[in-house]
């Protein structure tokens, strides 16, 4: 008789799944079905009751995570982070766990997930925008959910919210709460709202400000005086420049020029692969400037508004932040006098115009080499410091 052992053994090398009463070997089961010849052992003694399945033959090869290497910039670690997810907890269509999942599928480091408070969990269709009908919700029930499977897979993962009512201002998303239902209590009133998150510590996101059916078919985005108001009284600390599958570049200057931060979220409602497929580039991306890969590090850079923002192949970002991810990047080499070369050692898309010749910088391939002469300048023509204006860097 083979030992259990030997019995996986035998049955990995039929190359299939291998379902047998215990006690009985696969050569055995072999012969019995084939020659019928009465086995050279002797038969069990009683009727099999339990049955061994084999499963590492037919077990699929895991599809090992999205890497995304960037060096660090300047002594800070660039964490990749996505801040605003919606779940089943709101209008999305997954739990919180599977959300979790993807991100580390997608390399992120760190994510926050952000379900409309005014909004009752998918599973109450029915006037599920009505906030009478969810008064004693809990506002934290999605971050409670999937805490600890972020710890265990060792995804950052912040706690957060979207107020959504109260259009002029638009979406708000509060990140690093410490109650969202010390928020929800006062759900009726959207300044409220923010300024509970703000006595939190929160960092308080407004969300895509140019989606139309906030701002109206047609109408050009405007900071306007609601938006100065909530700026003012220090409940804006930063814009989304890209959301789900928009961008709005006048964002830019609006985060320039008020010293906001930049953000590139996907506000994902369905699942990932219906919205970007596996382990998409599509995917936006908010890279955050930590001094360690930690919650702490990762408020304390949100606040500093070390963040540069990625989707669709652009990477928007901000002075001195945006020149030094580009240096900490890209290895320039003088060859000869005039004769430059220049590698790109990160997973970023590169797109440099030298000479009036745009010419791809691969991601992920480091020992392609592009050569131009007489180079004093390239401009970076996907990555944006302001609207209307790539990056440009000085060659020595
Ligand atoms: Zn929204
Ligand atoms: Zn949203």
């Amino acid at each position: 008789m083979y030992n259990r052992r030997e019995f996986i053994k035998q049955s990995a090398l039929l190359g299939a799944a291998t379902l047998l009463p215990a006690g009985l070997s696969a050569t055995e089961s072999f012969q019995s079905a084939s020659s019928k010849k009465k086995p050279t052992q002797k038969p069990p003694a009683k009727q099999a009751d339990t049955y061994t399945v084999n499963m590492s033959s037919i077990r699929a090869v895991p599809i090992p995570p999205r890497q995304i290497s960037i060096p660090d910039v300047e002594g800070f670690k660039v964490l990749k982070g996505d801040f605003h997810i919606h779940t089943i907890y709101s209008d999305g269509d997954v739990r919180p766990e599977e959300r979790v999942s993807d991100a580390v599928q997608n390399g992120l480091d760190v994510i926050s997930i952000t379900d409309h408070f005014e909004c009752s969990p998918n599973i109450y269709q029915t006037e599920r925008w009505n906030i009478d009908t969810h008064k004693d919700a809990n506002y934290n029930i999605a971050y409670e959910e999937a805490k600890s499977t972020a710890d265990e897979k060792k995804l950052l993962f912040v706690r957060g919210g979207e107020i959504t009512k109260g259009m002029p201002p638009g979406h708000f998303n509060v990140l690093f709460t410490e109650d969202n239902n010390a928020i929800g209590a006062v759900i009726t009133d959207w300044r409220k709202m923010m300024q509970v998150a703000a006595d939190q510590g929160a960092f308080l996101l407004w969300n895509h400000p140019g989606w139309e059916a906030q701002i109206g078919n047609g109408a050009a985005l405007r900071f306007t005086d609601v938006h100065e108001e909530i700026y003012k009284k220090g409940l804006m600390h930063g814009i989304e420049i890209f959301n789900w599958e928009e961008q709005y570049p006048i964002v830019s200057d609006w985060c320039n020029e008020r010293d906001l931060a930049l953000f590139a979220n996907s506000d994902i409602h369905p699942t990932e692969l219906e919205a970007y497929g596996i382990q998409s580039t599509l995917r936006p991306i908010t890279l955050v400037l930590a001094k360690e890969r930690s919650l702490a590090s990762v408020k304390e850079a949100l606040f500093a508004k070390r963040t540069i923002a990625w989707a669709n192949g652009l990477i928007w970002g901000r002075d001195p932040w945006l020149p030094a991810l580009f240096k900490a990047s890209v290895v320039s080499k003088t060859i000869t006098p005039g004769v430059l070369e220049l590698t790109n050692t990160s997973s970023l898309p590169i797109s440099v115009t030298i000479g009036g010749t745009v010419i791809e910088l691969p991601k992920d391939i480091r020992r392609q080499v592009y050569r131009a002469d007489g180079v004093t300048k390239i401009t970076v023509a996907n990555w944006l410091i302001g609207m209307n204006k790539p990056l440009e860097v000085d060659i020595k």
